[in-house]
């Protein structure tokens, strides 16, 4: 089977994602593509860089101007794993990145769509074009992959302490 441009990005950002799952973080990736070239990519390092801004996106962002010597991205397209939160959502229209690409999206918590949609509101000066369900199964296969194991070994630690009483 042929894949599409969008699910090559995605697979990328997964790739991205699974860094953060090998280092114990909820796996979620992120990778900015500009001229079909991937520029920049970040996974989440929340725990590991004991910082709440470390998310994927911000990472991505941060790398991608950087890289084109410009705070504007905006022939940029960003793919990432699961749906932005509002610190993400709101770096993406302070970069002006013109189109957002998203695996999975996040009930609880995603601003792309869920619980707003941060990237279409016409009284900021900047909207985002916005494909969800890219590789879906994919991402968020990932997602409950570590919540399960999470869950799984916090189990076991309560075990072992109620032995250990
Ligand atoms: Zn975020």
């Amino acid at each position: 089977m042929r894949m599409t441009t969008d699910e090559k990005y995605m697979r990328a950002a997964l790739k991205q994602a699974e860094k953060a799952y090998n280092l114990g973080e909820t796996p979620i990736g992120c990778v900015i593509v500009h001229e079909d070239k991937i520029i920049a990519r970040g996974y989440n390092r929340r725990n590991t860089d004991k910082n709440p801004l470390a998310h994927a996106e911000v990472a991505a962002i941060k790398k991608a101007s950087k890289k084109l010597g410009d705070w504007r991205l905006e022939e940029c397209t960003l793919y990432v794993t699961l749906e932005p939160c509002q610190m993400c959502a709101g770096a993406i229209v302070q970069s002006r990145i013109p189109r957002v690409v998203v695996g999975c999206m996040n009930p609880k918590a995603g601003c792309t769509g869920s619980i707003l949609n941060l990237l279409d509101i016409q009284a900021f000066n900047h909207q985002a074009d916005l494909t969800t369900g890219v590789l879906e199964e994919e991402c968020s296969q990932l997602m409950k992959q570590f919540f399960r194991e999470l869950r799984e070994a916090r189990k076991m630690k309560k075990k072992a302490e109620a032995q250990s009483l």
